[in-house]
């Protein structure tokens, strides 16, 4: 299946010179976002995981069917402010100013083995400060994946100690 034509591109949002990568089509589109999820947990078949973390907040519809699939826990890794509980908060820069995820202390015990999605991987600064927060808890990664890759944006090599694994592939630089 091609993906591709599941995924919207909306230019100029949220600002001019962004081509936004909308997967609420591929959402309402059963059969790719069941291809979606499969496909990315084939990729991850023969690694041991524990838990899945999504990332907000489309990582977290991604997320949930592969925790549910897995039979295994599912983890929210937040923007600052939504948890409840005792967080862990991690700050990255990006092209003008900073960004930041938080995680639940709780939600991470030592030695899990965690497969972290998000729908895009541009720069990968968010899925690096996400990453980092679970193996600062003690977690291990086992995986990264997202539906969406830009290349341009350097996340892959970001990430390169990681498996990253994207299904879809744009040119776009920004
Ligand atoms: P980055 O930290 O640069 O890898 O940015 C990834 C995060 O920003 C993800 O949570 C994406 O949902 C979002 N994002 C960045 N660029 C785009 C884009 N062109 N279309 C849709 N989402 C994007």
């Amino acid at each position: 299946m091609d993906l591709k034509t599941a995924i919207r591109e909306v230019p100029d949002f949220p600002k001019k010179g962004i081509s936004f990568k909308d997967i609420t089509t591929l959402l309402k589109n059963p059969k790719a976002f069941r291809f979606a999820v499969h496909s990315l947990l084939k990729r991850f078949k023969d690694k041991r995981i524990d838990a899945v973390a999504g990332i907000e907040s489309r990582g977290f519809v991604l997320a949930a069917p592969m925790a549910l699939k897995l039979k295994i826990p599912l983890i929210l890794v937040r923007k600052p402010g939504k948890l409840p509980a005792a967080v862990k908060k991690k700050t990255y820069s990006l092209e003008y100013g900073t960004d930041a995820v938080e995680i639940h202390v709780d939600a991470v015990s030592k030695g899990m083995r965690i497969l972290l999605i998000d729908d895009l991987i541009a720069t990968g600064g968010t899925a690096q400060a996400a990453a980092e927060l679970i193996e600062e808890l003690g977690g291990e990664i086992a995986g990264l994946g997202f539906v969406v890759e830009l290349p341009a944006l350097g996340g892959r090599k970001k990430l390169a100690k990681y498996r990253v694994a994207t299904l879809v592939q744009y040119a776009d630089v920004e």
